[in-house]
């Protein structure tokens, strides 16, 4: 392991068994894909890690989520349950990167709530013991307005998504471009 700091800055972006009717209760959502990206102070991109995570709730993906995500079938069937992916994601960030975060992020605080819903319905640890910094909302903060998502975020500061949206690695890369693009709204994160 190289010397560490605690300067960097982890985005994780979660995908999640969804269906497009209101029949999935929140409470029964289960991540299945966990994408994420560290930044280093200077806001470089560091490290990069993705896993997807087999649903043991519901275990077979709707069509709808398939769509939405173009995660498969067989890519979660084929993949390890949560607390696996979780303890690999812990081990990713301190055996293998080059620094230590000091907060992780997400786009809104749905990836917060959904991390501690599948720690709870395991019955593991939080694999986090990081403060939690929501980019949407220091992103509103501002540029004012409510309810941006990613894309429009994006477009706002012209630029467009790169890679496929609604899929976890894909989806943190381009929060970090807003980060790297827009210092105010990395500075309002008070990470
Ligand atoms: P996102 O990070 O925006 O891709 O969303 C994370 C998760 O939220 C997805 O994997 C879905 O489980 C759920 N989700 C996002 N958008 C929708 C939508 N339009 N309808 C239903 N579920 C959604
Ligand atoms: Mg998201
Ligand atoms: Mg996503």
């Amino acid at each position: 392991m190289t010397e560490t700091s605690e300067t960097g800055l982890l985005i994780i972006d979660f995908e999640a068994t969804c269906d497009d009717r209101g029949a999935l209760p929140a409470a029964d959502m289960e991540i299945i894909e966990i994408g994420a990206v560290l930044l280093d102070a200077r806001r470089q991109v560091v490290g990069q890690f993705q896993r997807f995570v087999k649903p043991v709730k519901n275990p077979v993906l709707t069509d709808f989520c398939t769509k939405l995500t173009g995660i498969h079938q067989r890519d979660v069937e084929t993949a390890r349950t949560f607390p696996e992916a979780a303890h690999g994601l812990e081990a990713w960030l301190r055996l293998t990167t080059p620094i230590a975060p000091a907060a992780w992020a997400s786009w809104g605080a749905y990836d917060r709530k959904q991390l501690r819903r599948d720690c709870e319905r395991h019955q593991i640890p939080h694999p986090l013991d990081l403060p939690h910094c929501n980019v949407k909302q220091a992103f509103e903060h501002i540029h004012g307005g409510h309810g941006w998502s990613l894309q429009d975020a994006l477009a706002h500061r012209r630029m467009r998504f790169e890679g496929s949206l609604h899929r976890g690695l894909d989806d943190a890369l381009n929060i970090a471009r807003i980060l790297q693009k827009d210092s105010r709204v990395f500075e309002a994160l008070g990470a």
